[in-house]
C-alpha cells in the first residue's frame, strides 16, 4: 500500500438501457422510469432514474451492464413461508383425493402432527438440506428475501432448531432471511386441552431463548378456533413486546375471532390470511399500519369459498402484500410468480397490487422497507431483470419463468 490508494475500493456497477418498475409510489403506477439506469456503489444503490440524468462519475462505473431495454423490478420478497420443515404431506393429499376425511387422516397420524413428528426427527443439518430445494425454487424466480417461520417443533429445542436452520440458509445462498418465532401454531398432543400450560411452559421460555440467541426477528401466532384464542395470543405478544420484538398474526383464515384487531392493537407488522376479516378489522389495521398479507396458495389448496375483503382493504387504505405461505399441509407452493397469478385470478388484485405485494408491501410487512422492496438510492441493490415486453406478463403467465438474472446486494446472480 502506498497510502494513496484505497486497498479495498468499493466497486461501482451500472445497469443501463433499462425500463425500470421502481415501485416507488411517488412516481405513479409501478413507479415506471423508461430509458432508465441504476448505479450501485458496493451493495447500495446510489442512483436510480433516467439514464440521461446519470452523474458523469457514475457513468464511468467499474462494471457496466447493458439491459438491452429489459424491464427491471426490485428483487421479489416472500414475506410468509414455512419452508423449514421435515417430510411432506403428498400421501395425505392422495388419500383425500380418494375420499378420506380430515378426521380419518388425523386418526391415521396425518395432518400437522405428521409434520411436527417429521420435523422433530431431523437435525439442523437435515432441516437445512430439506429446505434448500424449496428455497432454490423461490430464488430461481427472482426472490432475494424470504421470511421463514418456526412452528413445527412445538417444544423449545426443535423450535430453536428450525430457526437455526433458517439462519444457516442465509450463509448457503445469496439471500436475505428474516426469521419468525411461531410456537403458538398448534398445541402438541401432550398439552391437548391445556393451551395455557403450553404457553407458560414452552412458548414463553422458548421465545426468551430464541431472543437470547438472536434467532427471532419477529413473533407470530395462529389465532383460530382450532388453534389459539386472542387472549392466549395476547400473552405471547406481551412477552414479544417486553423483548422489543415486532409481532404478526395468522388471523381470520377460517372464522372471525377479531385476531386482526388484536394484532393491530399491538402495532403488528402484518395480519395474514384474513378471509373472514370484517370492515372494523380492516379499519383497525389501516390505522395501525398493519399490512394485510393475502395467501392465495392456502385459499386454493383448501378450495375455500370465502374471499378476503379486498374492497374493504382498499377503502380503508390497508396495505396489501401477498406470499406463498409455503407449507407442507395447506400451501405446498414455491412460486411467487404463480402466487401473483393466483392473487389476480382468485382475489382480483390488480397488476399494481400484485407486483407491489411481492416487493414494496412485502418489505413493509417485514419491517425492512428502508432496506429493500423498491429501486431507489440508499437501498440494497436487490434487482430482478426480466425477459418480458410488459410487466403484466409477470402475473399473466402460469408456470412460466421469464427471469433473466437477479442482483443481490449489487452482485449478479446468474441462473
Ligand atoms: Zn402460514
Amino acid at each position: 500500500m502506498n497510502g494513496k490508494e484505497n486497498p479495498n475500493p468499493v466497486r461501482t456497477s451500472l445497469w443501463r438501457n433499462a425500463r425500470l418498475a421502481t415501485l416507488r409510489e411517488e412516481l405513479g403506477p409501478l413507479g415506471v422510469i423508461e430509458n432508465g439506469a441504476i448505479a450501485a456503489r458496493g451493495e447500495r444503490i446510489v442512483y436510480a432514474g433516467l439514464e440521461a440524468g446519470l452523474p458523469p462519475e457514475l457513468a464511468r462505473a467499474d462494471q457496466i451492464f447493458d439491459c438491452e431495454g429489459r424491464w427491471v423490478t426490485p428483487a421479489l420478497i416472500d414475506c410468509h413461508t414455512h419452508i423449514v420443515h421435515g417430510g411432506n404431506r403428498a400421501r395425505e393429499f392422495q388419500l383425500r383425493l380418494e375420499g378420506a376425511t380430515y378426521e380419518e387422516i388425523a386418526r391415521a397420524g396425518g395432518g400437522i402432527a405428521s409434520t411436527v413428528e417429521a420435523t422433530n426427527a431431523l437435525s439442523v443439518d437435515a432441516l437445512v438440506e430439506a429446505a434448500l430445494p424449496r428455497l432454490d425454487a423461490l430464488l430461481a424466480e427472482g426472490v432475494s428475501t424470504v421470511e421463514i417461520k418456526s412452528g413445527y417443533g412445538l417444544n423449545v429445542e426443535t423450535e430453536l432448531k428450525m430457526l437455526r436452520a433458517a439462519r444457516r440458509l442465509e450463509n448457503l445462498r445469496p439471500v436475505r432471511i428474516v426469521t419468525t418465532y411461531l410456537a403458538v401454531h398448534a398445541t402438541p398432543p401432550e398439552y391437548r386441552g391445556r393451551n395455557g400450560d403450553y404457553i407458560a411452559e414452552v412458548v414463553l421460555p422458548g421465545l426468551a431463548a430464541a431472543h437470547a440467541e438472536g434467532l427471532a426477528d419477529a413473533v407470530d401466532g395462529f389465532c383460530e378456533g382450532i388453534a389459539f384464542s386472542p387472549a392466549e395470543i395476547g400473552l405471547v405478544f406481551d412477552k414479544a413486546k417486553s423483548l422489543g420484538l415486532p409481532v404478526k398474526l395468522h388471523a381470520e383464515q377460517l372464522s372471525d375471532l377479531g385476531g386482526a384487531k388484536l394484532a393491530a392493537s399491538y402495532g403488528a407488522l402484518s395480519a395474514d390470511h384474513l378471509e373472514y376479516l370484517d370492515a372494523a378489522g380492516a379499519a383497525a389495521m389501516a390505522r395501525a399500519g398493519t399490512v394485510a398479507v393475502l395467501l392465495p396458495g392456502a385459499f386454493y389448496t383448501l378450495r375455500e369459498k370465502q374471499l378476503p375483503p379486498v374492497e374493504a382493504l382498499r377503502e380503508t387504505g390497508t396495505r396489501i402484500a401477498i406470499a406463498t405461505d409455503c407449507n407442507p399441509g395447506t400451501s405446498p407452493l414455491t412460486s411467487l410468480l404463480l402466487t401473483m397469478n393466483m392473487s389476480a385470478t382468485l382475489f382480483r388484485l390488480t397488476l399494481e397490487e400484485c407486483l407491489a405485494g411481492v416487493t414494496r408491501e412485502a418489505a413493509r410487512a417485514l419491517g425492512i422497507l428502508g432496506e429493500t422492496g423498491t429501486i431507489e438510492a440508499g437501498k440494497s441493490a436487490d434487482l430482478a431483470i426480466w425477459n418480458i415486453d410488459q410487466p403484466a406478463e409477470l402475473i399473466y403467465r402460469i408456470g412460466f419463468n421469464p427471469l433473466r438474472e437477479r442482483i443481490f446486494k449489487g452482485e449478479r446472480i446468474l441462473r
